[in-house]
């Protein structure tokens, strides 16, 4: 495997609540993820709505910081880049979010909500106009569509454009935050097929976020699942696919919905008991015990490292120690 382009440790992000007067709690969003990004790969993040998954990709870019942890892009420790370096970090590094509708102004046209980036960070673009087209047409939209105005797309066009203004930086490093979601199910095909097409043909390294298994499996090579700020699993999309390891993961891939009504029979389908725990209120060691079927002593007073059960593999509970 080649070098990982991005690196992450311990990452922790918490939002401050306030319980009464002075005192203060914390929302555990992030609570100390690690893991590595390989050049030209797409690394998907999967887990139920509100596990982190969002906060962990925006944390990952520095758009919000992060409460503890490192971060290494190309080796080097991102929370030490000077003005001139971060700003190279964010030239690099992209997000495209999941609503298309507010991520675009309104008042803007096409044409100056792509080209906005790369003036700001003196790109030399050669032609302006030529630059937009040349982007609309990677993304499947048309010259006729540079001066018009958001609202005259619809929502998967929008997505396209949003699209076109993160690759107009040319980035190495994209995080699509759950990018189809918001879409009719008719269009979200079509902008997976073209983000796969364009991670091929400009070599795109990248984090998928979605909360749908099928769609992280047809995006990524390899698949953290995530449980209340957690990473649980790592694995390679097949072999993620074929068996899991961790309870909740198991318990996770079992909802998938098999098309053949004969085979659907032949699948067991592990009902979870309970609902996740509050974020601010982790239990104590392994934050999935109260809900698991083989928990044990050891998992009610210590939280399980994630560790690597072979290369394709890493894991965090008691059952593999
Ligand atoms: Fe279950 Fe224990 Fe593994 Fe947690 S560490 S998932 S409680 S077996």
């Amino acid at each position: 495997m080649s070098e990982p382009l991005l690196s992450i440790r311990n990452l922790k992000k918490y939002f401050p609540v306030r319980r009464f007067l002075l005192a203060k709690d914390y929302v555990k969003a992030v609570d100390g993820v690690s893991f590595d990004i390989y050049e030209g790969e797409m690394f998907g993040v999967v887990g139920e709505s509100g596990c982190g998954k969002t906060t962990l990709g925006r944390t990952v870019l520095l758009l919000t910081p992060p409460t503890a942890g490192e971060i290494y892009y190309r080796g080097e420790d991102v929370l030490k880049y000077d003005n001139k370096k971060m700003i190279e970090f964010r030239r690099k590094t992209q997000i495209v979010f999941q609503d298309p509708y507010s991520s675009l102004d309104p008042r803007q046209t096409i044409f100056d909500v792509i080209i906005e980036g790369p003036r700001y960070h003196g790109i030399d673009v050669g032609d302006p106009e030529e630059f937009v087209i040349s982007l609309l047409r990677k993304v499947g939209l048309e010259e006729y569509h540079l001066y018009r105005y958001p609202h005259e797309f619809s929502g998967g066009q929008k997505q396209r454009i949003a699209i076109a203004r993160a690759l107009a930086m040319n980035p190495e490093f994209v995080v699509f935050d759950e990018p189809t979601s918001a879409l009719d199910v008719s269009v979200q095909a079509s902008i997976l097929n073209m983000i796969k097409q364009l991670q091929k043909e400009l070599g795109l390294t990248g984090m998928f976020i979605s909360h749908d298994l099928a769609v992280v499996k047809f995006m990524s090579q390899r698949i953290g699942v995530m449980y209340v700020g957690k990473i649980v699993e790592i694995g390679d999309s097949d072999e993620l696919f074929k068996e899991q390891l961790h309870p909740y993961t198991r318990a996770l891939f079992s909802s998938i919905p098999i098309p053949n009504p004969q085979k659907t029979r032949l699948r067991k389908k592990i009902i979870i008991r309970g609902e996740p725990p509050s974020p601010i209120h982790l239990p104590k060691g392994c934050r999935f015990y109260p809900r698991c079927p083989y928990a044990m002593p050891i998992c009610k007073v210590e939280e399980p490292d994630l560790i690597e059960i072979n290369a394709n593999r890493h894991v965090a509970c008691w059952l593999y120690r």
